[in-house]
């Protein structure tokens, strides 16, 4: 089995992990040694909520084996219970005949970052929040700052201490943090291409046969890489507000909002989606007085349950946020004072108004990113929303053209890119492809998190699905009480003659670490009883959830 993959961001990087090949990034390039070998698992697709950390665990095994070839045991792939990483270690016959490429990426390595930079920004203005308002005060914890001065008695120096209370931010600093916590974790991407003999090609790909990717350079070079299979992982881009340009200066995409110079006195976000109410929080607890423009009547973006929206939105707006819901931009105007001014309108028309402020944060959305990658040439048609099109298998109409992350079709979610390289691997080298998205979750990091798996009640009720609801409030939870962060609850969604969970909704502190254990629920099938019985460690927040589920199943909680 040969395999090239173009790009190895989130989704690429698993893929490479676990084969040999080659990958090509846009900033760093690598190049996966090209052995006449191919790496596979024993792994059963039946018991699929274990396979992505089977396929983990079998990767570091691979390295521990010296990438020597692992063949599935395939009576195991079909079994419904194995969870074995042992496999017979045999030779496999290169069947590229003429070529060496075994696994082929492209990539810039861009989309970790993205993530990586908000995460740090989220936690660390959250902190500078709690110290800044009543918050570290009403816990007994007073910030305060010494400051030494140099003083003279005479000839002799004096020191005499000076307290001054109040908390300052140090923007460069924290922004520094930023980009160590980033460097640090790229950096151990590299570490991992490095331990599995993957080479680092800079540059542009693109496909320029269906057996053939060319790499521009830098310097201006090419280089040509023949190969038998391509997987196109490319990602995506920040889609542009027809009208509006963006200049990552003052106004700004994520990309630009992600470095800001200085808090902005007033700013203004187009769209209360995941990112724009992330990176909106980001400022307001910095400082800024920050406006999000949303032509929905939520926040929180799609597959968002309302009732949880509307939770969220007011914990949002008691912290500084300020929202206008089913408003529309029509158009933003930069002044000769470097002020912009942004027109607004009812999204059904009608009332129209200009806000001013420092800096313009565009986030409507991303779009598939395939710019230049050569699919024209080859025939590769993209779908209406510029996707490309791809079987059960990730395959294109060109079977040894594969394509999967953003690219394709489902959330764009750094997750869901990564099992999809994982399992996408796994089917070239001739096992089962299964994943089930309905299982992929989402998570907002703002403080309180929001965090979903499964189906919304709206969605339960188009579907025209009879269903059970259990919810448990963060406030009756032991641990979030004694944490004094009760915002929020859990809210669960079960079929109502099954009991089988069909949904989870979390808001509250800790929400994107919870949703696992209702992703795990959901992937084994897991009825709330079933959760229910489960014995949770205490006290801990998880509580809610298992109480949650108590309730949707027996009707009532304990402990509310
Ligand atoms: C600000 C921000 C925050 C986010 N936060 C989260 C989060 O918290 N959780 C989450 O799950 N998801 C998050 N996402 C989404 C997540 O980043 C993407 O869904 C994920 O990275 C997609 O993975 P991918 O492998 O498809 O593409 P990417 O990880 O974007 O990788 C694609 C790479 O390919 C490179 N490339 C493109 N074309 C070529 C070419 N021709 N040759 C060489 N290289 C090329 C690009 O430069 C890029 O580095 C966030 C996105 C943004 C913008």
């Amino acid at each position: 089995m040969v395999v090239s993959v173009l790009n190895a961001g989130n989704a690429g990087l698993d893929t490479g992990t676990l084969c040999t090949g080659t990958a090509i990034t846009g900033s760093y390039q690598s190049t996966y040694d090209t052995q006449s070998y191919y790496c596979l698992v024993n792994s059963s697709h039946l018991t699929k909520g274990l396979l992505t950390v089977r396929m983990m665990r079998a990767a570091v095994w691979i390295q521990m084996t010296q990438r020597s070839h692992l063949i599935p045991n395939t009576s195991l792939w079909r079994s419904t219970k194995t969870v074995t990483l042992e496999g017979r270690i045999l030779p496999f016959p290169n069947p590229c005949r003429n070529c060496s490429r075994q696994l082929l990426l492209i990539e810039a390595g861009q989309g970790l970052y993205k993530d990586y930079s908000l995460e740090a920004l989220l936690n660390n203005s959250h902190l500078y929040h709690l110290a800044h308002g009543k918050d570290f005060a009403s816990r007994g914890i007073e910030i305060k700052r010494w400051i030494k001065t140099l003083k003279y008695k005479g000839k002799v120096k004096m020191y005499t201490k000076i307290i001054v209370t109040g908390i300052h931010l140090n923007l460069e600093k924290m922004m520094e943090q930023k980009s160590g916590a980033v460097k640090s974790l790229t950096g151990g991407i590299a570490h991992l291409f490095k331990q599995n003999k993957v080479i680092h090609v800079p540059g542009f790909g693109k496909i320029t046969g269906k057996n053939q990717v060319t790499v521009s350079k830098e310097d201006g070079s090419t280089q040509v890489i023949n190969t038998k299979n391509i997987l196109i992982a490319t990602g995506s881009e920040v889609a542009p507000f027809p009208g509006i340009t963006i200049d990552e200066d003052t106004i700004v995409s994520s990309t630009g909002a992600l470095s800001l110079k200085q808090v902005p006195e007033k700013m203004v976000v187009i769209g209360a989606g995941v990112i724009g109410v992330e990176l909106g929080s980001v400022w307001q607890r910095l400082g800024a007085d920050v406006t999000a423009v949303e032509f929905l009547g939520h926040v929180g973006g799609m597959g968002i349950d309302m009732e949880i929206s509307k939770n969220f939105q007011r914990i949002l707006q008691k912290q500084g946020l300020k929202f206008k819901l089913n408003t529309k931009v029509t158009g933003a105007t930069k002044r000769p004072d470097g002020k912009i001014d942004v027109s607004i309108e009812a999204a059904a028309g009608g009332k129209t108004e200009v806000i001013t402020c420092d800096v313009l944060l565009v986030c409507i959305g991303r779009r598939p990113f395939t710019q230049n990658l050569g699919l024209e040439d080859i025939g590769i048609e993209l779908d209406n929303k510029g996707r490309i099109p791809i079987n059960t298998r990730f395959q294109t109409k060109i079977p040894n053209i594969y394509a999967i992350g953003d690219v394709v079709a489902g959330p764009m979610l750094a997750h869901k890119a990564e099992d999809e390289g994982i399992i996408c691997a796994e089917g070239i080298a001739g096992g089962a492809v299964h994943i089930d998205y309905n299982c992929v979750p989402s998570v907002i990091y703002t403080h309180p998190e929001v965090a979903w798996v499964g189906k919304s009640e709206e969605q339960l009720k188009e579907e025209g699905t009879e269903y059970k609801i259990g919810k448990f409030p963060f406030a009756a939870n032991s641990r979030a009480k004694t944490n004094a962060d009760t915002d929020g609850l859990v809210k669960i969604l079960s079929q109502k003659t099954t009991d089988r969970m069909l949904g989870a909704h979390i808001l509250g502190a800790g929400a994107g670490e919870m949703v696992n254990e209702a992703a795990l629920a959901m992937e084994y099938g897991a009825s709330c009883e079933d959760v229910a019985r489960v014995c949770h460690a205490h006290p801990t927040v998880s509580e809610a959830f298992r109480e949650a589920n108590l309730a949707a199943s027996f009707g009532k909680a304990i402990n509310f």
